[in-house]
């Protein structure tokens, strides 16, 4: 009589211990592997590569980079960058847009080759990088001749006249991109001051 005396508690386990089991049941005949998951860890993709500082060439903030590198010679491929922890301007951190660096370099939409549409054209066509270089120092020669201001005549208050030393080309313009690095706007302002050009500006100061 005793053992057919089932307490509440004994329900309420064999309940629990039939729901459990059923459940499980269920999950095991959908295919789930209810085995203890094992972590399997992924190779990084930075693993074996050689890292070189940069910074980004967004901004004139100047965050750092490290430029992760793999491969040799004709092989050599850049893998990764992210920002240097080093830094004393952005501790590691990276905006979206510099943190997209990597796409900068690799990237399917990104030309490779010179591309020229003539006056009047109305379709691009290829052109090889040496022709497209001496079609370009032609041109801003030729605009730099034809433009260029040794002196000015301006008339005094008094009537009289003096011969104002200019040399300058107020034909050309030259406006840098933000992904030009330092080492390439220190010869940009070198080369346009060099030909008189006084308009010179680069969107990553704006
Ligand atoms: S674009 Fe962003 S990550 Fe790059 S230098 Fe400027 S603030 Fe830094």
């Amino acid at each position: 009589m005793a053992e057919a005396v089932i307490s509440r508690r004994t329900v309420l386990k064999r309940g629990l211990g039939t729901a459990a089991g059923t459940a499980l049941g269920g999950l095991a005949a959908l295919g789930t592997d209810l085995r203890p998951a094992q972590a399997r860890a992924a190779t990084l993709k930075i693993a074996d590569t050689r890292q070189y500082p940069s910074v980004c060439p967004y901004c004139a903030v100047g965050c750092d980079t490290v430029v992760h590198v793999s491969g040799e010679g004709e092989n050599k491929r850049i893998v990764n960058i992210e920002g240097d922890v080093r830094s004393p301007v952005s501790g590691g951190n990276l905006c979206p847009k510099g943190a997209a660096t990597y796409q900068l370099h690799i990237n399917p939409n990104r030309l490779e080759q010179v591309l020229h549409r003539a006056p009047g054209a109305t379709s691009w066509e290829v052109m090889d990088l040496e022709t497209a270089m001496d079609r370009v120092a032609e041109l801003t020669k030729q605009a730099r001749d034809e433009t260029f201001v040794e002196t000015e005549t301006v008339t005094n208050p008094d009537g009289t006249t003096t011969e104002k030393l200019l040399n300058h080309s107020l034909g050309i313009f030259s406006l840098g991109g933000a992904t030009m690095d330092n080492e390439w706007n220190h010869i940009q302002q070198k080369l346009m001051r060099g030909l008189g050009v006084v308009a010179i500006e680069n969107q990553a100061r704006i």
